[in-house]
């Protein structure tokens, strides 16, 4: 059960919907996020909702059967919807589009793609400068000053950046330069990141495990609301199954079961997804008939010399022509 509490609530009043709680063998959570007010109560017994909607302080009450529940669309009535400023959102009904390469790898790198990205008014670019690799010879990333150097080609275009945070550690510098933390898929289940992440008050984009299931994903994203931030994105990127003839299974299932079991927005992945350049441009297509709020890729000037995911990466023609293919997607979806 959630219930939503007034801003103003009095703590006494706050106790004594506990009391009431307590006394009926549930157990309460409160979470303040940015914008509301909760308490999310656990318990086997059946409470007569109307009685704690009659308590001083509380707005609305709702059951929610499943065992995750802020994230549950159980009981919210309209889907979530983030605002990144600038008039860039996400889940507003237009398919968002994030774009970019694999790994920041030089200045002259990113301001290619920022001008491919702004004569295809892509608002949101995409790029790591922390990498989680396989291998530890493999390239891990430029860090910070990756981040910087995004960020000042960025900024004068309005443009906004997501890109993945690995530790607890880097929350702090990266704050200043980032508009979405990304959650990668080998970090989903890093309780301590989400918790963290979960006291910013910057959107998250959270991956699903490479072998996690669709209820862990919103058990991640869970962990981060419950600390007080619902700005908050799910991501498909497939998932490892038997089959190896392409990198991951992009399981375009879990987008539809994600847009219904949850209120956040869902967004899909199918470079890392299918993780075989030819074929991402009509999973992406593909993945927004399946009902994702938007589409997140990989691009690059010269995908065959990217410091990493070379294989799966678009080039700048393949990206151009796929924003123009998702724009006439779009008309025809939004019908
Ligand atoms: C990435 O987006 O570059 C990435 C490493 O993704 P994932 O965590 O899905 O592997
Ligand atoms: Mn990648």
């Amino acid at each position: 059960m959630i219930i939503q509490l007034h801003q103003s609530v009095r703590n006494n009043d706050l106790e004594k919907i506990r009391e009431f709680l307590k006394n009926e063998n549930h157990t309460t959570t409160q979470v303040k996020t940015q914008y509301e007010n909760y308490l999310v109560c656990i318990g086997k017994k059946d409470i007569d909702i109307r009685k704690i909607g009659s308590l001083n302080g509380v707005k609305d009450v709702h059951r929610v059967s499943d065992n995750y529940k802020l994230v549950s669309s159980k009981w919210k009535i309209n889907n979530t919807q983030i605002n990144l400023g600038d008039n860039v959102f996400i889940g507003d009904g237009s398919p968002a589009i994030m774009a970019g390469p694999c790994s920041i790898e030089s200045e002259e790198q990113v301001s290619k793609i920022v001008d491919h990205l702004v004569a295809n008014n892509i608002k949101v670019m995409r790029g790591g400068v922390y990498k989680p690799r396989s291998s530890p010879y493999a390239f891990r990333g430029l860090g910070i000053d990756g981040l910087k150097m995004m960020h000042s080609c960025c900024r004068p275009h309005g443009i906004k950046i997501i890109t993945e945070v690995m530790e607890m550690s880097q929350i702090r510098e990266m704050y200043d330069y980032v508009d979405v933390f990304q959650v990668g898929a080998r970090n989903s289940q890093n309780f301590n990141l989400l918790d963290a992440l979960g006291e910013t008050d910057k959107a998250v984009l959270i991956k699903r495990g490479v072998s996690g299931t669709i209820e862990e994903l919103l058990y991640s994203a869970e962990y981060v609301f419950c600390k007080g931030n619902e700005r908050l994105m799910l991501c498909e990127r497939g998932i490892r199954t038997f089959e190896n003839i392409y990198r991951n299974t992009f399981d375009i299932n879990a987008i539809q079961v994600l847009k219904d079991k949850s209120h956040l927005p869902v967004i899909a992945d199918p470079s890392h997804g299918v993780g075989i350049r030819d074929y991402v441009s009509k999973l992406a297509l593909a993945s927004l008939v399946a009902g994702a709020d938007g589409v997140i890729y990989e691009v690059h000037e010269n995908p065959e010399e990217a410091l990493s995911d070379a294989q799966q990466t678009l080039n700048f023609m393949e990206s151009g022509k796929l924003v123009n293919q998702i724009k006439t997607l779009s008309s025809i979806l939004i019908q």
